[in-house]
């Protein structure tokens, strides 16, 4: 991912898990990992601050 205001490649500042289909047992449980990117070109006025988040989806072990 891509800092959206200078356009370097943003460095991953945090992680973490979240499930979604928990609610109900009609909706398949999902793992997600979220990675979340922050600028690292001191030249921007994004430097430091989070510039967005990738969903991944992980396989659950059976
Ligand atoms: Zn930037």
């Amino acid at each position: 991912m891509n800092c959206p205001k200078c356009g370097m490649e943003a460095m991953i500042s945090a992680s973490h898990n979240t499930v979604t289909g928990d609610a109900s047992p009609e909706t398949p449980t999902k793992l997600f990992r979220v990675l979340t990117f922050q600028c690292r070109n001191p030249q921007c006025e994004k430097f430091g601050k989070e510039v967005g988040q990738q969903r991944l989806e992980q396989k659950i072990e059976q």
